[in-house]
């Protein structure tokens, strides 16, 4: 390639072509300032991204980013450097936005703002220019702007092109915990454009690391072998309650034939009670030992010296199986929280959970799964 080839490509590629157009006008939208929120904040991020490159997650909150990208775009064009987006400032976004007719990208899915880590994403949004769209480049960059595995480059050679086309080859559960861009740009025989350049964040999977970090210290909660395997059926988390109403909000370790009676329940981890409750289900007690982490097991349908306020250390015994006095099983009825919320563990108007599926567990929202605790027995 020769220089002026170099430099005729390189001008190609940082020249900011025509942006897409709106169907709305300016007046449609309501004045936004630092602490908005809402579709019409949505609808600013996207056009200060498109027009600026601004690099904004689109989530609709106006915050400090938004509010420097405002001011900058008001600074490039002659209007009251105020952060505030009225009338004047929303007009000249909408007619920089929907000037010129080339390459630009349809509503669609490429808005992620936080994805869980491991979770896929997909994405889909047709890109269509005047003329043939030559290249497509779909896919996750780090904040230094160096690519991840997650991108994918397509040479499509006509004049529209749905981005869900590249939807399978785009891995976003492989991305580690972290800040990235989702970005999609386009090539038409006319120029280079970045269409979408969206930060969002990939949240790293707390309930995984918690229970790697369980598994590598705690102890088992019981040491008599022999009670009914629990990874599935009524006695497992989630399972059917009440004819359906609610969901067991525990797993029970649970024994046959009443056997379980007297058996031996230890703390599987060091900490500090934090609720005795005495009659938690048949005249049966249950505990709360609260770790230093903050995460929480609930030890239930049991007998116990301990009350509020005691501390227990990892492997001593505090309690035992208890029988109901209203019939049934024997069973350690055990309950995990991660500890990333407060208040009282049962909790009936809760419906908002943060690690489980949701069902009506009638519990705090940090309650996780608790079938990990198997692999300590
Ligand atoms: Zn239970």
């Amino acid at each position: 390639m020769n220089v002026k080839k170099i430099i005729s490509s390189f001008l190609a590629i940082i020249m900011i072509c025509s942006v897409f157009a709106v169907s709305a006008s300016a007046a449609s939208y309501s004045t936004v300032r630092k602490g908005s929120k809402g579709s019409d904040v949505k609808t600013l991020q996207t056009m200060l991204n498109s027009i600026d490159n601004a690099g904004l997650a689109v989530d609709g909150i106006f915050g400090s980013g938004t509010q420097a990208a405002v001011k900058k775009f008001q600074k490039a064009n002659g209007l009251s450097v105020d952060g505030i987006v009225g009338a004047k400032t929303w007009a000249a976004l909408t007619d920089k936005y929907s000037s010129g007719s080339g390459l630009k990208i349809a509503a669609g899915n490429y808005n992620p703002v936080s994805i869980m880590q491991g979770k896929s994403y997909s994405v889909n949004g047709k890109i269509t220019s005047t003329k043939k769209i030559t290249s497509v480049t779909v896919g996750v960059y780090k904040t230094d702007g160096t690519a991840t595995s997650v991108v994918k480059t397509v040479y499509p050679n006509v004049t529209s092109y749905d981005i869900t086309r590249v939807d399978t080859s785009l891995k976003f559960g492989t991305l580690a915990a972290g800040t990235y861009y989702f970005v999609v740009k386009a090539t038409d025989t006319s120029c280079t454009k970045t269409l979408v350049n969206n930060k969002f964040t990939v949240v790293g999977d707390a309930v995984k690391a918690f229970k790697a970090k369980a598994l590598g210290n705690w102890a088992p909660p019981v040491k008599k072998t022999g009670f009914y395997k629990v990874t599935s059926g009524g006695r497992y988390f989630g399972a059917s309650r009440d004819g359906g109403k609610r969901a067991h909000a525990g797993m029970d370790i649970h024994y046959k034939n009443g056997s379980g009676k007297g058996v031996a329940v230890y703390a599987m981890e060091s900490g500090k009670v934090v609720e005795y409750i005495a009659n938690f289900y048949g005249g049966m007690q249950a505990i709360a030992v609260q770790h230093a982490d903050g995460s929480v097991a609930r030890y239930c349908e049991i007998s116990t010296k301990l009350r509020k306020g005691s501390k227990v250390t990892k492997g001593q015994q505090i309690a035992t199986i208890a029988k109901s006095n209203i019939g049934g099983s024997t069973m350690l009825h055990l309950e995990i929280y991660l500890g990333t919320a407060s208040g009282s563990f049962t909790n009936k108007s809760n419906t908002t959970y943060d690690y489980v599926p949701k069902k009506v567990y009638s519990r705090r929202r940090d309650i996780i799964d608790p079938k990990f605790v198997l692999d300590l027995i």
